[in-house]
């Protein structure tokens, strides 16, 4: 016999080799506040419609449509574009990995804010690029000279722009991002707008005068299917054509398709949702700024970024009481740092007793 697992250790790709792995959070809780989810559940209409299609049949036998057409139709309408400009993916992740995948060469440079969402770098480093961290500023804004000219000094393929930004909730401007797309035109620049409809704005109008913008969103966030694992992207025609090549052919489930289509027409329930977001965020964060001992950065997204002035166990402390939020503990640019997802009224009530109580 042969199970020692030597084998797939020798064999790995280097770039594999010195890749750790991301860790999602798996513990218990009462209350989930660490990975921007929306706090709703899917809407009855919704949940009815799909078990009716799953009483039908369904078709799950056959493979889904591969293109998601009658999806791409609709984000398309909705983005005020062309389905030609419009791919899904199983998930924003899949998009950057897509991205990546597409247009990174071995060793090649991928640009990317820091701290930012870490799937940039880790989907940069497994297809054996070179990531070039360009930090943010002390109060976690974008330098926009500092960000040009790293994409000038070091010439990279892609460039990532994570606006609103995760886990700060800082943004950049749209004056700024077009700055970017006019300077940098031999890159291509990514920009994540996973929580775009918190921050209302997008620079997605913009994808047919820049052949060189792509625009990244999810239905994990505002449209609470993080579950199903839908994302898209809008970008140039060329772009698109040149991502479709990297795709695999049925990345979206059926189920997937339907059932973001479905969330899309629940126009009013979603801008609901949104709004009540928006006010626990303001709620959220004038709470948190009248206590002492902790900064709060002002966020345009779905969750909060806070710092503790010293180093206090407070993931432990809320644990215990079966709150989850995402600590940042001993990394070198977020030390002491925590971000809490907004929750409903009642959740994010709980969690600030029990802040208030610690601190
Ligand atoms: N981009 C950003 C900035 C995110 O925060 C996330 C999720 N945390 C994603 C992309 C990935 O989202 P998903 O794959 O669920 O669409």
């Amino acid at each position: 016999m042969n199970n020692s697992g030597h084998i797939a250790k020798q064999l790995q790709r280097d770039a594999i080799r010195q890749i750790v792995p991301y860790k999602a959070n798996k513990q218990n809780y009462k209350i989930k506040l660490d990975a921007n989810e929306s706090p709703f559940s899917l809407s009855e209409g919704v949940r009815k419609k799909v078990s009716e299609y799953l009483l039908s049949d369904g078709k799950l036998n056959l493979y889904p449509d591969s293109d998601s057409d009658i999806l791409r139709k609709k984000l398309a309408i909705k983005s005020n574009a062309n389905p030609e400009n419009i791919l899904v993916g199983a998930g924003s992740d899949q998009i950057i990995e897509l991205i990546i995948k597409a247009f990174v060469d071995k060793g090649e440079r991928v640009v990317m804010p820091i701290p930012s969402f870490s799937m940039y770098k880790l989907d940069t480093l497994v297809y054996g690029g070179q990531p070039v961290e360009v930090s943010l500023d002390k109060e976690y804004r974008y330098d926009l000279d500092f960000f040009i000219s790293s994409i000038k000094k070091y010439s990279p393929k892609v460039a990532f722009i994570c606006n609103p930004n995760n886990p700060t909730g800082t943004v950049i401007e749209r004056k700024d991002l077009i700055t970017i797309l006019q300077e940098c035109k031999d890159t291509i620049i990514a920009v994540d707008e996973a929580y775009y409809e918190y921050f209302g704005e997008t620079i997605a109008d913009k994808v047919n005068d820049f052949d060189n913008l792509v625009v990244l969103r999810t239905f994990s966030k505002a449209y609470g299917l993080a579950g199903l694992r839908i994302g898209y992207c809008i970008g140039h025609k060329s772009i698109i054509e040149v991502l479709n090549k990297a795709k695999p052919p049925y990345n979206l489930s059926s189920l997937a398709q339907i059932v973001a289509s479905l969330i899309l027409d629940e126009e009013q329930a979603n801008k609901e949702k949104i709004k009540n977001i928006l006010e626990q965020r303001e709620y959220l964060y004038n709470e948190l700024k009248k206590l002492k001992g902790i900064k709060v950065f002002e966020s345009k997204a779905n969750f909060i970024l806070f710092k503790t002035d010293k180093e206090i166990e407070l993931d432990g402390f809320l644990q215990h009481k079966g709150i989850l939020v995402r600590s940042f503990k001993g990394s070198a640019l977020l030390d002491n740092c925590y971000r809490v997802t907004v929750g409903t009224k009642d959740q994010n009530q709980e969690f600030l007793q029990v802040i208030k109580d610690i601190i």
